[in-house]
């Protein structure tokens, strides 16, 4: 197999050194002709998403084909912005001159995604990866193989593979692609396999952007209007049966707000999903045994308030609460990343510290309070890639704000420009006017001191 990925990626490499993706009017076109395959497929991309794991219609084209066909239509209409050199500042030392970034694509690049959002991340890296103008080797995920298969026909379908191609197949797979040296790596999946990437990367002193999980809180506090937050909470939550890196993990509820706010958690997953959610058409399914099997060890021991029924068969988990489960037990120790949700009580402000630090830096973390003053202190004490105040999920939706992680949750961000950006090196060029050659700097140095120290002010 090695053989075969090192023969595709020197084909890539020709290609990126022929100089076809500089050309910004060869870019923009394969973008639009993305862009109407998507559209002519959609329906085809939502029956896949269904036959891998139940993904609802609705849930598909908010948060895959329509969020994909967003963040192209931004890139087909801003490209040539982006891409232009920026002028910036020039330093009077160097007088005259101009200054300027240049937007320089990286090369070849690599791009492995997971199988929880697998259209949307899959599609995004791979757009910016070309608006950029490198040329991209796709890994999507192995436990959503009716999606992978059709972005494979897709891609395969708008462009040349030694522009972009995908790689279908397992952590093997995946390994194998490491193996390769890349020009830059995006990875989106979770933090064990995050690790591995970045120090595959490191070898070659590679590039990354990590894009990965986390422990992420919610916080409820008592002065939160307590029924829109638990509408907002179970929809973050059981979107997408809880299998979304930013979903609220577990809920911090100030003790004198719980009862209350089980009671309309209760509520609303009644309202959203009926009194069988199974019979639900708009929950989705666990995307396989093993991580059915996982989440039902989650349940082990614990105490619940509602949900907790299952069919293996189907692979459906009822949205589960959980009450107030020990620090130290599994449910608490790793990341869910599926319907079951832990309420845990405090009394003390102090105590939500000790919980959310825990877990070091998380993807996401959500507040739900009226008062300023509790906002801001869970924004100043604790640092974790973005979120929200009094809603869940939405920071992702608005392209004008970086998404991704810090520490442990990730390292770079994306979305909108900050996509563009991520696949290009900043190239910083003086471009020097002939006209005048001051001499002060050249030996010999005859500049006094006192005006040596007065360059500083021209920098
Ligand atoms: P994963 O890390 O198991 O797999 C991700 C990708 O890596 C897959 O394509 C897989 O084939 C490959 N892979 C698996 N083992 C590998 C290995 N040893 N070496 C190289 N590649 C390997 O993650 P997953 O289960 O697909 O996705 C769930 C995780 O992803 C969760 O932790 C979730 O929080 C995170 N996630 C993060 C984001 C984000 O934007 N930050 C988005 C979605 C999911």
């Amino acid at each position: 197999m090695r053989h075969h990925i090192s023969k595709d990626v020197e084909s890539q490499r020709q290609f990126f050194n022929s100089g076809r993706t500089q050309d910004l009017k060869f870019r923009k076109g394969l973008l639009k002709k993305l862009r109407t395959e998507i559209i002519r497929q959609e329906n085809a991309i939502c029956d896949a998403l269904y036959a891998d794991f139940k993904k609802p219609r609705f849930e598909t084209l908010i948060a895959e084909t329509q969020f994909v066909l967003a963040e192209l239509n931004t890139f087909i209409r801003y490209l040539e912005l982006w891409a232009r050199p920026e002028r910036v500042p020039a330093s009077l030392l160097n007088f005259p001159s101009s200054d300027y970034i240049y937007k320089e694509p990286y090369g070849t690049v690599l791009i492995i995604a997971p199988w929880n959002y697998p259209f949307q991340l899959t599609l995004l890296p791979l757009i910016s990866a070309i608006a950029a103008g490198n040329t991209a080797v796709l890994k999507p995920s192995e436990l959503t193989p009716h999606t992978s298969k059709l972005i494979n026909e897709l891609v395969a379908s708008v462009f040349d593979p030694a522009h972009a191609m995908v790689f279908e197949g397992d952590a093997v797979v995946s390994k194998a692609l490491l193996e390769e040296k890349w020009d830059y790596i995006f990875f989106t999946g979770s933090t064990r396999v995050g690790k591995i990437v970045y120090e595959k990367a490191a070898s070659n002193l590679t590039p990354v952007t990590l894009e990965l999980g986390g422990k992420s809180p919610c916080i409820v506090d008592d002065s939160a209007p307590v029924a829109q937050a638990a509408r907002r909470i179970v929809w973050g939550k059981f979107l997408n049966a809880g299998q979304t890196c930013i979903a609220p993990d577990y809920i911090l509820v100030h003790a004198s707000a719980k009862a209350r706010l089980v009671e309309e958690l209760q509520k609303s997953i009644r309202s959203f999903f009926g009194d069988d959610p199974e019979r639900s058409p708009d929950l989705a399914r666990i995307i396989s045994d093993g991580h059915f099997q996982r989440l039902i060890g989650l349940l082990e021991g614990q105490q619940l308030l509602s949900g907790g029924q299952h069919t293996a068969g189907d692979r459906y988990i009822a949205p589960t609460l959980v009450d107030e489960p020990d620090k130290n037990s599994k449910i608490m120790k790793e990341e869910i990343f599926g319907p079951l949700l832990p309420i845990i009580s405090f009394e003390e402000e102090d105590e939500l510290d000790a919980w959310i630090s825990s877990y070091g830096k998380p993807l996401a973390a959500y507040v739900f309070s009226k008062r300023s003053s509790f906002q801001k202190r869970i924004l100043r004490k604790h640092r974790f890639g973005g979120g929200v105040i009094n809603d869940t999920l939405i920071h992702i939706s608005n392209k004008n704000l970086p998404f991704g992680g810090v520490g442990q949750s990730g390292l770079g961000a994306y979305h909108g420009k900050r996509s563009f950006d991520a696949f290009s090196h900043k190239k910083a060029i003086v471009k020097r006017g002939t006209w005048l050659d001051l001499k002060f700097r050249n030996p010999p140095y005859t500049l006094p001191i006192g005006l040596i120290k007065k360059l500083k002010h021209l920098l």
